[in-house]
């Protein structure tokens, strides 16, 4: 530990407070933004206290979307040596925020678990690892969380690191995290902060911001040795000079280290909010980081951010995009999707209205789709609501309503076409329904022999061979695109018949080998229709929208205009 071989790294911890999902990946990204600013080299880290490997095995509905890398990383629990590894491509999706935020790429490893953990140390165990020893929390699992965040410090050349932990403070599984973080700001006292975010809650009964959970949840912080540097107080108005002042009094840090996180129509804002606060500045003299001379960047140029949050602010007129899937109350499902289409939409001055459309037996999919500029099916995994996708592709052929489909939507796209036009009743992805007569969707060659589940699909950026003439051709400008996949099953080509050809349905891009279909199209003049078996949205950044997304919103915007 002593030697983390890059002396000079700052580490920035990011625990949360009071609740979960306050924003805590938001924030930390807006602290990334304002170091960047200054010209500094940053990265994130996520600690996931869950046990599972990685996040692939969840499910999106209950815990949201799953983020894909460009890179696949093959995880070996014990270094060095000969056991097996897993591969690691599907992770936390607060990457996508600190993505779209900070416009750079993670490597998986930056997302740990306690199920990485865990694994390493009973495996090292066996290994004869510490032999003769009794193997704890405190130093072993300590130590190999300590060896993770060292390892990135020393591989990417970085100045600062900062670490988020999801979870509250106070939920067991994250204590042994809290632990490593008081191990480490002990050893490297001058260039560590704490930064805890919590929630503010406003009693409408007394007309009030509250600060009590917020003094528990620093007691509990303080009870495990750790004392924050700074308090982000979520809330949904600015805190008040009151409020500031109390949190700054009971919780042991400056007043001007309590920071205001409100509600903000336009997240990319935060970090002009937190600039406005003084917190850069205050953050800098902490930990002793001198601002560097900032060659220019368009991403990372204070002035062109604020600009681009006031094109998101001004963007006005609203253009409505149908998604039907299956949702139960969680928002976050698609996260990357819903943000693809915000940015590709305030580009052209618009926002978005998503309507989740959640289908169910008795959905009445013509009179929800009536209303919808354009129509996203989503990816997924599973039967349910797969008839109600199915029939709202089939719509979008018959109304010509501008439709992109994502991965899962693309394979519903194509069984809809083929019921559609070349009469094959129930052709279906074998996925869906094994003894369909027509699997038009089927497993990829490369998946018949895969039994485990566990970071086993296709996944990670792939590289694309893009037809000319096409939609998604005139989307991209390019023949060789990398987008990112992630999946098991795909469309078949033997269904694509002179029959299919004749009713205009265009296969836009393969896979290196032409083997496997990565995009279908409708080639008609009056009507967008595009399917793609990859990922656009994990790419699409606030300055710099996904092309596709683009095109498409494009023609949505076209539809409402013609339509009204
Ligand atoms: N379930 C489909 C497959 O595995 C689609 C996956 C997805 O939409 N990501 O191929």
């Amino acid at each position: 530990m002593k030697d983390d071989k890059n002396g000079n790294i700052r580490f920035i911890f990011i625990t949360g407070g009071v609740m979960s999902a306050v924003g805590k990946g938001v924030a930390t990204a807006s602290l990334g933004k304002i170091l960047q600013f200054r010209g500094f080299n940053i990265s994130v880290v996520k600690i996931d206290p869950y046990l599972n490997v990685d996040p692939g095995t969840l499910n999106p509905i209950e815990h949201g979307e799953c983020f894909i890398t460009e890179d696949v990383w093959d995880f070996t629990p014990v270094h060095d040596s000969d056991e097996r590894s897993y591969r690691i491509s599907e992770i936390d999706q607060d990457f996508g925020t600190y993505s779209r935020f900070l416009g750079i790429e993670m490597h998986p490893s930056h997302n740990i678990t306690s199920g990485q953990i865990y694994l390493s140390t009973i495996l090292s165990e066996r290994k004869g690892k510490y032999l003769g020893k009794t193997v704890q929390l405190i130093p072993h699992v300590t130590n190999l969380i300590k060896e993770r965040l060292m390892e990135i410090s020393r591989s990417e050349k970085l100045d600062v690191l900062l670490i988020e932990c999801g979870g509250t403070v106070g939920d067991l599984e994250s204590s042994i995290f809290l632990e490593a973080f008081r191990q480490i700001k002990l050893e490297f006292p001058k260039r560590t902060a704490l930064v805890h975010v919590t929630l503010v809650p406003y009693s409408r009964a007394v007309g009030q911001q509250k600060s009590k959970p917020t003094q528990h949840s620093v007691k509990m912080l303080q009870s495990m040795g750790l004392q924050p540097d700074i308090i982000i107080g979520r809330s949904e108005k600015p805190l008040t000079d009151d409020i500031r002042a109390k949190i700054s009094l009971y919780s042991n840090v400056p007043e001007a280290a309590v920071i205001s996180n409100p509600d903000l129509k336009v997240v990319y804002e935060l970090p002009i909010l937190f600039e406005e606060q003084g917190l850069g500045d205050f953050l800098c003299e902490l930990i002793d980081l001198k601002a560097k001379l900032v060659s220019y960047s368009e991403v990372n140029n204070y002035s062109e951010w604020l600009k681009m949050v006031n094109m998101y602010k001004s963007a006005s007129k609203k253009v409505r995009i149908g998604m039907p899937g299956k949702y139960f109350n969680i928002s976050d499902s698609y996260i990357s999707i819903n943000d693809a289409l915000e940015h590709a939409a305030a580009h052209q001055g618009y926002t978005t209205e998503l309507k989740m459309i959640n289908i169910t037996e008795g959905t009445d999919i013509e009179a929800e789709l009536k209303d919808c500029d354009g129509i996203l099916l989503t990816p997924g995994f599973g039967t349910r609501a797969v008839e109600g996708m199915i029939a709202s592709a089939e719509y979008a052929m018959e109304n010509k309503v501008p439709f992109l489909g994502i991965c899962f939507g693309a394979q519903l796209f194509f069984a809809a076409f083929c019921r559609k036009y070349l009469g094959l009743k129930d052709a279906n992805s074998t996925e869906i329904n094994p003894d369909t007569p027509y699997p038009v969707v089927d497993l990829l060659r490369s998946q018949k022999d895969v039994t485990e589940k566990g970071g086993t699909m296709r996944l990670g950026a792939q590289r694309i061979v893009i037809k000319e003439n096409t939609k998604l051709y005139q989307a991209y400008k390019q023949n060789i695109i990398f987008e990112r996949f992630r999946h098991r099953y795909h469309i078949q080509e033997r269904f694509i018949t002179e029959k299919a050809k004749e009713f205009g349905l265009v296969i836009s891009s393969r896979d290196e080998t032409g083997e496997i279909i990565n995009s279908i199209e409708l080639n008609r003049e009056d009507h967008w229709m595009v399917g793609t078996q990859f990922h656009p949205e994990f790419k699409s950044r606030p300055y710099a929208p996904s092309k596709v997304y683009y095109d498409f919103i494009n023609e949505c915007v076209k539809n409402k205009n013609k339509s009204r």
